[in-house]
């Protein structure tokens, strides 16, 4: 099997050259010529890495970045953005919304061909299933068992699902709507009330075992997984 590489790119010119070079290296290669379509090819194929324009008609690279980021089926996968601008900020804000990788045009198709393979190399372990381990909080995926302080913790299947999405990527504050999206899915209709109930599950299971409350409530924002107890509901 191929890896899949989506390209989102609105140049024509320069979406055929990069399918000219990336099926060359034998990958497969499935096109986006605008944000939405993007959205909408990811979905029917989820790729295995996406080279993605920042500056694109309809809905921008960064936008594109971060819904892919909310799918399920794409929250993992290595993302390269390609941008016109080298200014640090926009850079720091390409990898803030979720970005591996990122490259000024123009670039050197080498380089470019490098870091897709690297950034598919990276990202073959995650897709492994294994360990997240979060303070003294440990999951184990594989026999789908949590453990804190050394003692088992009973999770819900919804709850364990959480745990997972907040426990890959610690610190970060996720609206309701946000965990809905990662954990329930996008097609799903659910209340964002539901997302507090199950929070309060989660934390209650959590803390049976020890005191230090691990979610971090942000009026108003949404829930992190974080070590410190401000702002906890
Ligand atoms: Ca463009």
């Amino acid at each position: 099997m191929k890896p899949v590489v989506l390209v989102v790119e609105d140049e024509t010119s320069l979406m055929t050259m990069l399918r000219y070079n990336l099926e060359k290296e034998g990958y497969r290669v499935t096109e986006a010529g605008d944000g939405e379509e993007a959205i909408t090819v990811a979905a029917e194929t989820p790729p295995d890495a996406v080279i993605l324009d920042w500056m694109l008609p309809r809905m921008s690279g960064v936008e594109v970045c971060r819904q892919l980021r909310r799918r399920p089926e794409t929250r993992n996968v290595p993302i390269i953005m390609l941008t016109a601008r080298s200014e640090e900020a926009d850079k720091v804000r390409g990898l803030n919304v979720g970005a591996d990788d990122y490259m000024t045009k123009p670039f050197s198709m080498v380089e470019l061909l490098a870091r897709v393979r690297a950034l598919l190399r990276r990202a073959k372990p995650s897709q492994a299933k294994g360990q997240l381990s979060f303070s003294d909080i440990v999951m184990d995926l594989d026999a789908h068992r949590v453990s804190r302080g050394g003692k088992y913790v009973h999770l819900g299947p919804t709850e364990f699902r959480l745990l997972q999405y907040l426990m890959e990527r610690p610190g970060t504050v996720f609206s309701r709507e946000e965990l809905l999206n990662g954990v329930w899915g996008p097609d799903i209709y659910v209340e964002p009330r539901t997302v507090d109930v199950h929070i309060r599950r989660l934390r209650k299971a959590l803390n049976e075992t020890e005191s230090m409350d691990v979610i971090r409530t942000v009026r108003a924002a949404g829930y992190a997984l974080d070590a410190t107890n401000d702002q906890a509901a």
